[in-house]
């Protein structure tokens, strides 16, 4: 906006310079054109700079952005400087804004809140991914998150310590990536079968970043060394044992002595010492419409 406005005075004093000593005395109208042509060609330069900016982020902040320059166009002592911080604040508010979308849309069997934020559902601060409970198709945090990677990391170095070898055949899982497997399974297996071992498309704790599958993907990682340290002892790093044996009526899904799932240390704990399944230790149903 500086610029355009310094480009308008530019302009002005070309014209008045015109004006004053006429068309003669500079062979015609060319120099005014040659600087027309100049700081027209400078506008988009510098313009453009902060839209290229601008395209890391969201549309909404985009929005606040362009709010933010409509607000303080007028005033012409709005330096550059003002901007970001105009801009940050704007983003701020749009953020609180969409927080505050929480509802409560029903209570647990065991009296806990179940809370829609955004399409997700949290209960006691966890996110909640089952067979009743989805994620919208978009929702995508592209990897696991920094903290189920941090406390899988501290879980693999005292394992090694142990002479264990842990690491995650399959963590997060986008919508896309589950919709092909889910359909691969069912063609293989049928659908009826292949809903006991994979979730369908938005289902699937993988696509939460919170879930990893460890090692080997079979029943029989639960008889290795590395099978047995992890059920004993992941839940002081903060995971739990989604799928435990002989709980498939409360969880939805056969044995998976391979699936963890991220609820950080005090909750694993509490869920560990219960001896329960998530579903259980929360009141909540694990069931297909
Ligand atoms: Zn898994």
């Amino acid at each position: 906006m500086k610029q355009k406005i310094i480009f308008i005075l530019l302009l002005i004093v070309a014209v008045t310079l015109l004006v004053l000593f006429g068309c003669s005395l500079f062979g015609g109208q060319e120099p005014a054109v040659t600087q027309t042509t100049t700081d027209v060609s400078a506008v988009p330069e510098t313009d453009g700079a902060p839209a290229t900016a601008d395209s890391s982020v969201t549309d909404e902040s985009k929005t606040a952005a362009r709010q933010t320059e409509e607000t303080t166009a007028p005033t012409a002592e709005t330096t550059a400087a003002d901007l970001p911080v105009e801009t940050t604040e704007q983003e701020e508010q749009t953020q609180s804004a969409s927080a505050d979308g929480s509802r409560t849309v029903g209570v647990s069997a065991k009296g806990y809140e179940i809370v829609e934020i955004n399409g997700l559902t949290y209960v006691d601060g966890l996110l909640i991914v089952n067979k009743t409970y989805s994620l919208p198709s978009s929702y995508t945090p592209g990897a696991l998150t920094s903290e189920t990677s941090a406390a899988f990391d501290r879980m693999q170095a005292d394992a090694a310590a142990e002479g264990l070898n842990l690491y995650v055949s399959s963590g997060f899982r986008s919508y896309e990536l589950q919709t092909s497997l889910y359909n691969r399974y069912v063609a293989a297996d049928g659908k009826a079968a292949a809903d006991r071992y994979s979730a369908r498309p938005g289902h699937s704790e993988h696509q939460t970043g919170l879930a990893m599958d460890l090692n080997t993907i079979t029943n029989s990682f639960a008889d290795t060394a590395e099978g047995k340290w992890v059920d004993a002892n992941c839940y002081k790093y903060g995971f739990i044992l989604r799928y435990p044996l002989g709980k498939e009526a409360e969880t939805g899904y056969m044995y998976e002595p391979w699936h963890l799932r991220y609820v950080g240390v005090e909750k694993a704990a509490a869920i560990y010492n219960s001896g329960l399944t998530l579903e259980e230790y929360y009141g909540l149903t694990s069931v297909y419409d």
